[in-house]
């Protein structure tokens, strides 16, 4: 089979991008190895995404079909440092209608499944997986052999099969992980008080907590924390867990109860040097792993695909999609934000771990400072919302 461009994998990021190759001439193939399905209940996996990614979804008309009803606006942000520091961000103050969106991330998958499915330009091989990929001598393809013998030519590669890659590995591109140690516990609630469609977040001495308004009184907890301490807490008891986590949030939103069963994430820092080789790029956590402490870590995958779709939409109809040149562009254009975003969320990460007093100070001084300087509090807000 000839192909301009084969994506591996239909997470977010790659179907993201197959979305957005709609309308183009490019011959499309998407390669994953099961279709996404929709969690029973509330999705264990809620995602904030910023508003500059909500416009993204809008144009590839993924956004629109979506369930409002279990969609909800962050409009303010709470987040307390460990020793009395507060800075508080607002939508309103920053000119914003949202800070961010909290949303499942299985609805949106099926949704872009649903979506690419039906593009005449794309060529659906599910289920199947790759067991070869072979660049071409001269360079002008990469050849991608499946598991069931089937052989793919295509200009392109794109990898978005997520943090480990098969990809990323069989174009030998390096990676450099360092573990943090913590696991990521998730879980959802119900909630005996109004969250009025605000996120907190919690820098506390056993990790940092973040809550996520979901409609009608739920929330989404991630905490992410030392492992002993996140399977202390995954083998608590329904209750007692609920106590805890509620306890550990100041009971800000009063009583909770447990609406999906927690799991945990282990959380590594993952820095990928080259996002591209001959005939090959990366998208997503293909390309990058951060902390989900600035719940980013999709944000960097859906600007991953738009800025490579726009590249790829906007060149000339006798040009190769695969040259490396072009490649290049992509991977200079996303340089940037991935690096300061791994950059940033690492440093906050190390800054609340040592109990030293001192430092605990300095740090909380920060936090009050920061929050008394109304400029500076939008222009991060306007920053992490994707706007500058
Ligand atoms: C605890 C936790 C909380 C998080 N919270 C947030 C948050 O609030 N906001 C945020 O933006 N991000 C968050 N993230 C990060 C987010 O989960 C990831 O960035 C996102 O899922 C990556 O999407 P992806 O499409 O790149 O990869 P994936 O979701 O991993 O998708 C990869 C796809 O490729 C397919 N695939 C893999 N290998 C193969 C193969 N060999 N052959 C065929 N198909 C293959 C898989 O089936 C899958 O469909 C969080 C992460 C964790 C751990």
């Amino acid at each position: 089979m000839e192909l301009d461009v084969l994506i591996v994998g239909a997470g977010l990021a790659g179907g993201s991008l197959a979305c957005a190759l709609a309308g183009s001439p490019l011959r499309i193939g998407m390669l994953e190895a099961r279709p996404p399905r929709r969690a029973e209940g509330w999705d264990a996996r809620v995602y904030a995404v910023s508003p500059a990614n909500v416009d993204f979804l809008t144009r590839i008309r993924a956004w629109p079909h979506l369930d409002a009803s279990r969609t909800n606006r962050v409009e303010a942000m709470q987040v307390f440092g460990d020793r009395g520091g507060k800075v508080e961000f607002s939508a309103y103050d920053a000119g914003l209608d949202a800070l961010a969106w909290i949303l499942e991330a299985s609805p949106l998958a099926v949704e872009l499944w649903e979506t690419l499915r039906r593009q005449p330009n794309l060529t659906l091989l599910c289920p199947a997986r790759p067991s070869a990929l072979d660049v071409d001598a001269d360079a002008d393809a990469a050849t991608v052999t499946l598991d069931d013998g089937r052989r793919i030519r295509a200009r392109l590669v794109v990898a978005a099969d997520g943090a480990d890659s098969w990809v990323r590995a069989a174009a030998a591109l390096p990676v450099r992980t360092t573990p943090y140690g913590e696991l990521g516990v998730v879980a959802n609630f119900r909630c005996e008080a109004p969250h009025h469609d605000s996120a907190f977040q919690w820098f506390r001495d056993d990790g940092i907590l973040a809550w996520l308004p979901l409609p009608e009184n739920r929330m989404s907890m991630v905490w992410s924390t030392p492992e002993a301490h996140a399977q202390e807490l995954l083998s608590l008891a329904p209750e007692a867990f609920c106590e805890k986590v509620a306890a550990a949030g100041d009971n800000r939103l009063g009583k909770l109860e447990l609406l999906t069963p927690p799991a945990g994430f282990p959380l590594r820092l993952m820095q990928v040097p080259q996002v591209v080789a001959p005939r090959v790029a990366l998208i997503g956590d293909a390309a990058h792993a951060i902390h989900p402490l600035s719940g980013h870590g999709i944000n960097l995958g859906f600007q991953d695909a738009r800025v490579l779709a726009d590249l790829l939409n906007g060149l000339p109809a006798h040009r190769d999609c695969g040259e490396l040149s072009t490649l290049r562009r992509y991977a200079r254009a996303r340089n940037e934000e991935v690096r300061l975003m791994q950059g940033v969320t690492h440093a906050l990460n190390r800054l609340f771990r040592p109990r030293n007093p001192l430092l605990a100070a300095l740090r909380n001084r920060g936090m009050q400072l920061t929050n008394q300087l109304p400029v500076v509090r939008s222009a991060l807000v306007r920053y992490a919302a994707g706007l500058i």
